[in-house]
């Protein structure tokens, strides 16, 4: 199951995307544990998850990601 779906899938009541808080492209799935990281708590943390340790790559690509 893709959390990242499930997530674009939460509101399904709310046609506006700008009203959403957290857009999809903002988090990021550790490949450690599988848990769902919001992009500013990994910029925080050095691209490290904080429940296991997993070290993320990201590339310029990535921040583009929308
Ligand atoms: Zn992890």
């Amino acid at each position: 199951m893709d959390q990242v779906s499930w997530l674009k899938r939460r509101k399904p009541g709310i046609k506006d995307a700008k009203r959403r808080e957290m857009p999809d492209g903002l988090w990021r799935k550790c490949e450690g544990c599988g848990e769902i990281i919001y992009h500013k708590e990994l910029e925080r943390n050095l691209w490290t998850c904080n429940k296991c340790g997993y070290h993320f790559r990201i590339s310029a690509d990535q921040y583009r990601n929308s």
